[in-house]
């Protein structure tokens, strides 16, 4: 049989590249998904803008909207500025800061918001097997301080971490809406999902003000939308090329959902000329290089945030197989290409008619 002939960048650019699980040489529905007839744009929009989490959130109205919606945007806004005070790991004041803090000596309660997200957070971790862990504190500490020192963790110290990582070592008790650590050293991080519960809450604020069109965006990676822009059945937004970031590679048409991003391509070190990312794997302790960046689309921000990070440690196959457990749930994979290969995005239950391909001309 003779070799499948390598994808051109054209291929690729037209979407031919594309591939799905579900190929097998017949009726590709990734191709059906993916279009480069009349890319969705943007219109004009209102921006309000504040710096939190260490990045950009906008929220975005369209101009046409009642005026109440600028007092919205304000308020949701706010509302993530609160969360910040509540999330952070890295203001000493913080909320979950304290509670890394203390909640190793006895039980410490827990505010309801961080509350309920802990409570996400524990359920993701199981459902991805623990390639999404809101215990990878101390991991992620050991590997800052590593990167800033230069050098890469023993393998004692990885060791040591390890056992300070999962969620066996959290003891909840929801009555009473406390957490416990069962050792010293344990370290909660939400940085993984934190952002896409801060655009959920601020997004669901708009909603009951009663603002019926916005988009919320968290920084680069998370941005969730309802309603309809410019004449689109949704917001339209950029999905970048992970080998390229200023350069977007399509634009996603976001229908009453939301779309995460995890890569290494913005934080990532190198050391005696190997490349280490800021994302983990839990369960050895070593950063994943096996993708370039993952995209999801759920329901709520918040999933698709830890879930963009899950499948980039699970790898392909075994997120395809994560994936199919989360209702409504699609994802978008950028392995690195094979030698002599042009980027080839993979495709896991994207609907069709929301992924276009920005065109070549
Ligand atoms: P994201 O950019 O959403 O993929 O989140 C990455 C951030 O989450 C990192 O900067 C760490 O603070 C933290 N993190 C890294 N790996 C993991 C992991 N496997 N599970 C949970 N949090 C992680
Ligand atoms: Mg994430």
């Amino acid at each position: 049989m003779p070799e499948p002939s390598p994808s051109t960048r054209r291929d690729f650019l037209t979407g031919r590249a594309i591939r799905s699980e579900s190929m097998n040489g017949q009726n590709n529905p990734a191709e059906e998904a993916v279009s480069i007839l009349s890319v969705p744009s943007r219109g004009p929009t209102i921006l309000l803008r504040t710096v939190a989490m260490a990045c950009d959130f906008d929220v975005m109205l369209n101009p046409e909207g009642p005026t109440v919606q600028l007092e919205a945007a304000s308020e949701s806004l706010d509302l993530v500025q609160h969360l910040e005070q509540t999330l952070s790991i890295y203001r000493d004041d913080a909320h979950l800061a304290q509670v890394n803090r203390s909640a190793a000596e006895s039980p410490i309660e827990i505010e309801p918001d961080l509350y309920t997200l802990l409570d996400q957070a524990e359920q993701i971790r199981h459902a991805t097997d623990g390639a999404f862990d809101p215990t990878a504190g101390a991991l992620v500490l050991l590997w800052r301080r590593c990167r800033r020192e230069n050098r890469i963790p023993t393998t004692n110290e990885i060791e040591t971490t390890l056992a300070l990582t999962g969620g066996q070592h959290l003891d909840f008790d929801r009555s009473r809406r406390t957490v416990h650590f069962d050792r010293f050293g344990v370290q909660l991080d939400l940085g993984a999902i934190g952002k896409g519960y801060a655009v959920d809450r601020a997004g669901e604020h708009l909603t009951t003000k009663g603002v019926v069109n916005w988009l919320v965006h968290g920084g680069r990676s998370s941005v969730r939308s309802q309603g309809k822009h410019a004449g689109n059945d949704g917001w339209p937004v950029g999905l970048r090329n992970p080998l390229l970031p200023d350069r977007p590679f399509a634009t996603f048409l976001l229908r009453d959902a939301a779309l995460s991003t995890s890569g290494t391509a913005a934080q990532w070190f190198r050391h005696q000329g190997k490349r280490f990312g800021h994302i983990l794997d839990p369960r050895t302790g070593w950063p994943v290089e096996t993708m370039l960046s993952v995209s999801v689309i759920a329901p709520d921000a918040a999933l698709a945030d830890a879930l963009s990070t899950a499948f980039f440690v699970l790898g392909v196959e075994k997120a395809r197989r994560c994936c199919d457990t989360f209702p409504h749930v699609s994802a978008i994979f950028f392995p690195p290409p094979r030698r002599g290969r042009v980027l080839e995005p993979l495709l896991h239950n994207v609907p069709a008619g929301c992924l276009f391909v920005n065109d070549i001309h």
